[in-house]
């Protein structure tokens, strides 16, 4: 059913990789428009939560503002500044004990678990001076 990739994804996917910040669906059709200003918004929102459901990038709600892309897929938290509204990786490990503590307790087959942050980036504190 899922088809593996289109030409339209591949556009969208090297979009995500080249953005690399936690990008929106917005700025993904601004950069694959730069290229290819024939494309619609809604292939390239069509073709990144494909990509999101196939695995090749990872898709971020956020509490504040738009949903994000990562093109990093491996399991890592987030940190958004409440001023720019930007999403950074946070430097942690995931914490597999954290799951192992919640199925033993709860008996639960955990998938996983995601977390954000929420702070002022380095470049918004400056600037309040
Ligand atoms: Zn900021
Ligand atoms: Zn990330």
């Amino acid at each position: 059913m899922l088809q593996r990739q289109t030409i339209q994804g591949t556009l969208v996917l090297e979009a995500v990789r080249a953005l690399r910040c936690h990008a929106t669906a917005d700025e993904i059709y601004t950069e694959v428009a730069k290229t290819h200003p024939n494309i619609s918004r809604a292939t390239v929102y069509r073709n990144l939560n494909h990509l999101a459901e196939l695995g090749e990038i990872r898709k971020i709600e956020t509490p504040a503002g738009p949903d994000r892309f990562d093109h990093l897929t491996d399991r890592h938290y987030h940190i958004q500044c409440t001023v720019c509204g930007r999403v950074f990786d946070v430097d942690m490990d995931y914490m597999e004990e954290l799951e192992r503590k919640i199925r033993d307790r709860h008996g639960f087959q955990i998938t996983g678990h995601r977390i954000m942050f929420q702070g002022v980036c380095p470049q918004c504190g400056a600037s309040k001076g």
